[in-house]
């Protein structure tokens, strides 16, 4: 009854090597299949029983393509009497194509949530684990208890994990067949057991399906982030109070900021200037390096971060900002001393200085998982970039009811006060009819702004600034009721629903008559992507709605990119207070979206060709330490290396005892090693530029030192392993760790870093005027050469 007669394969080949795709016609004959297998007229224990039988037989081998029709059919027909929700066709479809390991995109409110049920119920009924990797912690604790009941019926098992759960709590969630919780927390328990002493202490399963929500925030804005786990150690030394000398410099006479103003840098005048106040001397001297390093980042930090804008100031705590969506970013930091730099700033008292024990970005701790799926309203502009990180194609659902929704052409201004002036006025004009208005700014300045103009045109809007997932949630869910004003940070109640009428549809046939919710854009973001994200909030579910950007010529945008030499200066138009109608600029205004999306995805590139080798080295190690600590890997040094001393012991302690010690010196080496080698390539990260001096490509020689320095690392290693075991006292209890001296740190953290191109630009070198640059640059090199030579010496020794 469970065999299918369609080749699965087939239709997966028909779709591959397009990135995106529209033609969702291969999967309407396992649609038709499904359609076809009817059970409504099964009570409700049959249906258990059936899907007790599909679990029985996944566990016995049965493959999941095998088995997705009647695995399909069954949670139609369960969804349909537990959530009174029955999977729509298009839903149907979509869920096909994730179990195919496509990333569908799905407009806004067309059921991502109840569609991502059927791949995760078939691949989950073969007890291998389930990971919903959703887009905050609200939404996994949301949708977890949102279809908890529906796999509960199915006899599976499901659970969630949220920021600040305890380690039996997490080892519960995942010991469940599905559980829903952010890329971030999977990923930071993934870190973590990197520290684990005792196998007890493990709280992952081996990872198997990852369906990643809203997959295009996690896997493309969000993918070039280092997640960290970092530990307090003894020796760390403060960064030096730089801040007030930089403040007594004088802008252009003392430094410089670049194009762009993403970079900043000390002129000749500068340099002499801060020498003096040191009295350091010649701060590219090879003893100076750290008082060079923590000038540059606190020049980076006063002049280039601005408060509110990049960071915000909370709780006695820096808050970083997100670039992309203007909201606040959890538990993320600036790299390289630039965080200590800002808190300086700010004067806080930091408490995130430490060293880092390891790191992975989102990007490849997502590939860690054997099969991935996605879903997400925004995908197909960024297509090709899906594919070429994950492999993932695009295939584009079509709407359940066709989408009536009117994109409005954009209104372009030459400066900031005439949008604003014409927004606000729009939002008044709008607003006296009491149709709903949805604002999407980009940062919270902006928001603050425009709600302070609306207030004194007599508007009363509500703000959200994505300070907290749940509240807004619920103040987004009123977005469309009837007068209702919202201005929102683009990300903001994200995941929510905006029904027309407001949550309980009160009104709602108003509502529609009045034109449904009105989104406006405040600005184009750098990708249209996230334009559409904004866009997507109206004309939900073949709902009436419409949406329009406000942009002017001053915006970040297009200042950044340098928007005024792509037009002939006789047409840049002088300011004025009515939108501009010249065609080709408004035309050119669409190219600089394009042309940053392709820059981007360059930097997002080369950025990967970074981390590559490095991850690799990374799993390696990972591999090797998980296997010592589960006692599948025993390195026996003491055996070969140690000969006459691992006799004497075994006669007098045994061999468990030796076993013991030498895997709780080896995993204390692996960790302490790994953090010297992560320590050591950052460094050679921030100078590895000067290469481009030598006339040699950064990445490439990057590759090649760390590929160099790894096999120091794993000399190292033994190096350090042998001589303790060599002199530590061993007991039938193995070593005192403490007493040796092998301290864990006293306490560890996890953060995010907010790793960017620009943070490249914070390296001194680069900061230099050019007389130096050929003497740093040699010296730098030399620097590394020496630090790298000096290892090789040690191990000599
Ligand atoms: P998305 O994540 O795609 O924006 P959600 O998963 O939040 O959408 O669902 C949007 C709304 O659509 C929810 O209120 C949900 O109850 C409703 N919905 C989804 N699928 C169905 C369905 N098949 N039948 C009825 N309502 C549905």
């Amino acid at each position: 009854m469970l065999k299918n007669k369609v080749s699965f394969k087939s239709i997966a080949r028909k779709l591959r090597n397009r990135s995106v795709d529209f033609d969702i016609e291969p999967y309407k004959i396992w649609l038709q299949k499904i359609n076809e297998f009817r059970l409504e007229s099964l009570s409700d224990s049959q249906l258990r029983d059936m899907s007790l039988e599909l679990i029985r037989q996944a566990r016995n081998g049965l493959s999941e393509n095998e088995l997705l029709i009647p695995a399909f059919a069954l949670v139609r027909e369960a969804a349909r009497r537990i959530l009174g929700m029955k999977h729509f066709d298009v839903q149907v479809i979509a869920g096909i194509a994730m179990h195919d390991g496509n990333l569908v995109e799905m407009q806004t409110g067309e059921g991502k949530t109840l569609t991502a049920v059927l791949p995760v119920y078939l691949n989950a009924i073969s007890g291998r684990g389930v990971h919903v990797l959703t887009f905050n912690d609200y939404l996994a604790q949301r949708d977890a208890e949102w279809m908890g009941p529906l796999y509960g019926f199915l006899g599976l098992s499901i659970g969630h994990v949220r920021e600040g759960m305890s380690l039996s709590e997490r080892r519960r969630a995942y010991e469940k067949d599905i559980t829903y919780l952010t890329a971030k927390e999977a990923g930071f328990d993934y870190l973590k057991e990197f520290l684990c002493t005792d196998r007890k202490e493990l709280v992952l399963r081996p990872f198997n399906f990852g369906v990643i929500d809203e997959a295009d925030s996690i896997l493309i804005d969000e993918a070039r982030i280092p997640l960290v786990i970092a530990g307090k150690t003894d020796n760390y030394i403060e960064p030096g109070h730089m801040t007030e000398i930089i403040r007594s410099l004088e802008a252009h006479a003392d430094y410089e900021v670049g194009e762009y103003e993403r970079t900043v840098y000390l002129t000749d005048r500068g340099l002499n200037l801060v020498e003096t106040i040191l009295g350091a001397g010649n701060l590219y001297d090879e003893k100076n390096l750290k008082l060079l390093v923590d000038i540059n980042n606190a020049l980076h930090a006063e002049v280039l971060l601005k408060r509110d804008v990049d960071y915000i100031v909370r709780n006695g705590r820096i808050e970083l900002v997100d670039e992309f969506t203007g909201r606040v970013a959890d538990k993320r930091h600036w790299p390289y001393g630039l965080q200590e730099a800002i808190e300086a700033k700010e004067g806080i008292i930091s408490d995130t200085k430490g060293q880092i024990l390891s790191s992975i970005t989102l990007q490849n701790f997502i590939r860690l998982y054997p099969k991935i799926c996605g879903m997400t309203g925004t995908a197909a502009t960024s297509a090709n970039e899906f594919q070429q990180f994950y492999g993932l194609n695009v295939l584009v659902i079509p709407t359940n009811k066709p989408c009536i929704r009117e994109d409005l052409e954009d209104v372009i201004f030459t400066h900031k006060e005439a949008k604003l002036k014409a927004i606000t006025s729009e939002i008044v004009r709008v607003h006296s009819t009491g149709r709903p208005i949805l604002v999407g700014t980009c940062s919270v300045e902006e928001s603050e702004q425009l709600a302070g103009a609306l207030r004194e045109s007599g508007v009363v809007c509500q703000v959200l600034n994505a300070k907290n997932d749940e509240l807004e949630a619920g103040i987004i869910a009123q977005a469309g009721a009837i007068g209702a004003v919202t201005v929102s940070t683009n990300m903001a109640g994200r995941g929510t629903d905006i029904k027309l009428g407001g949550a309980w549809e009160l009104n709602r046939e108003e509502v529609v008559r009045l034109g449904g919710l009105y989104v406006i854009g405040t600005n184009r973001y750098e990708s249209r992507r996230i334009d559409d994200q904004l866009r997507g909030r109206a004309g939900r579910q073949g709902d009436p709605g419409s949406t329009r950007f406000f942009i002017s010529l001053e915006d970040d945008l297009f200042k950044r990119y340098r928007f005024k030499e792509l037009i002939p200066a006789s047409l840049y138009p002088e300011n004025q207070e009515n939108p501009i109608e010249n065609k080709i600029i408004k035309k050119r205004v669409g190219n600089v979206q394009r042309i940053i999306e392709g820059q981007n995805t360059d930097i997002r590139l080369t950025l990967s060709k970074y981390s590559s080798i490095m991850e690799k080295q990374r799993q390696s190690v990972y591999e090797w330490r998980q296997g010592v600590l589960c006692d599948r890997v025993y390195t026996g040094l003491m055996p070969d290396l140690l000969q006459e001393r691992y006799q004497l012991l075994l006669e007098r302690v045994g061999e468990q005892p030796l076993r013991k010690a030498e895997k709780q010196v080896t995993l204390f080496y692996i960790n302490k090693c790994w953090a010297d080698y992560l320590d050591y390539m950052s460094y050679i990260r921030e100078s590895i530029h000067l290469v481009n001096v030598a006339g040699k490509t950064p990445v490439h020689e990057f590759n090649k030192i760390s590929v160099e320095s790894f096999r120091n690392f794993q000399q190292d290693i033994v190096n350090e392993i042998a001589g303790k075991l060599a002199v530590a006292e061993i007991t039938e209890d193995g070593v005192d760790m403490d007493k040796e001296g092998l301290k864990a740190p006293t306490s560890t953290w996890t953060y995010l870093i907010n790793d960017s191109p620009e943070q490249v630009g914070i390296n001194p070198a680069l900061n230099v005027s050019a007389a130096d640059i050929f003497t740093v640059g040699i010296w730098m090199l030399a620097a590394i050469g020496w630090k790298l030579f000096r290892k090789e010496v040690k191990q000599k020794n």
